[in-house]
């Protein structure tokens, strides 16, 4: 527990180690024996992951990621970031370009179709994609913590939790709890022409971006501050194509 306390809140800091002098490095690799065992190399390649993703804009976070569901749906993956060497790199830290709240769903996984690896995107999954309170946390974690630039509401094509919401079945358990968040997406689209599934789909993500910035002061200021950008996007089961919607 002290030890990830530890990694939390200095090794995980782009603040504290994207700025991090050699000098600095040398002093920690010699400071403790949390860190007297990793090699400077791997710090140093440590410190310039922090320093990539620290001094990368919203608009490049979002590039990356659109570049790498390119090469996913082109079938041209590269599996970057998941080298044995990346594995000892991030257990120094981790610094993710990308926070994506995605859907549960067993055919959305996000390293897959963004084509990234170890340490690149914070993901949160949950059924429906929705925001409460847990989830708004994590968010803010990662935005303010960690320094990530890009927060990414991925719904998709033809979402099991959406439908349970729009057929407004009766369902057991604690299932009823995820209808319920997604069901304001249902009463906003009831009526509009075209596939009312997806048209769901659609407005469950743009209804979340929307909602993020006033239910969360911290994510609000970041995106004022220009250091966050918000998106909403769709995935397409078929084609492999996100779409940014939002
Ligand atoms: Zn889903």
């Amino acid at each position: 527990m002290f030890k990830l306390y530890i990694e939390l809140s200095t090794m995980s800091d782009p603040k504290k180690t994207g700025k991090m002098s050699r000098r600095n490095l040398m002093l920690m690799a010699g400071a403790g024996a949390l860190v007297a065992s990793i090699p400077l190399a791997l710090l140093q390649t440590e410190a310039a992951n922090a320093e990539e993703v620290s001094s990368m804009t919203p608009e490049d976070a979002l590039k990356k990621l659109m570049e790498g569901n390119q090469r996913y749906i082109e079938q041209k993956r590269t599996f970057p970031d998941q080298s044995r060497s990346r594995v000892l790199e991030v257990a120094k830290g981790q610094h993710p370009f990308a926070i994506v709240l995605g859907c549960s769903d067993s055919r959305v996984a996000p390293e897959i179709i963004f084509d990234q690896g170890l340490g690149d995107l914070f993901d949160i999954r949950v059924a429906g994609n929705f925001i409460d309170n847990v989830v708004l946390g994590n968010m803010e974690y990662a935005a303010v913590e960690l320094g990530t630039p890009l927060l990414v509401i991925l719904g998709h094509e033809r979402c099991g939790a959406v439908k349970a919401a729009l057929d407004g079945k009766p369902v057991p358990g604690h299932i009823s709890s995820l209808v319920a968040a997604i069901k304001p997406a249902v009463y906003a689209t009831r009526g509009q022409p075209g596939d009312p599934w997806d048209n769901a789909v659609r407005a469950n993500v743009k209804m979340t971006v929307n909602k993020l910035k006033a239910l969360s002061p911290i994510l609000a200021k970041a995106v004022k501050a220009g250091t966050l950008k918000v998106v909403g996007a769709r995935y397409d089961l078929e084609s492999g194509e996100v779409e940014v919607i939002a």
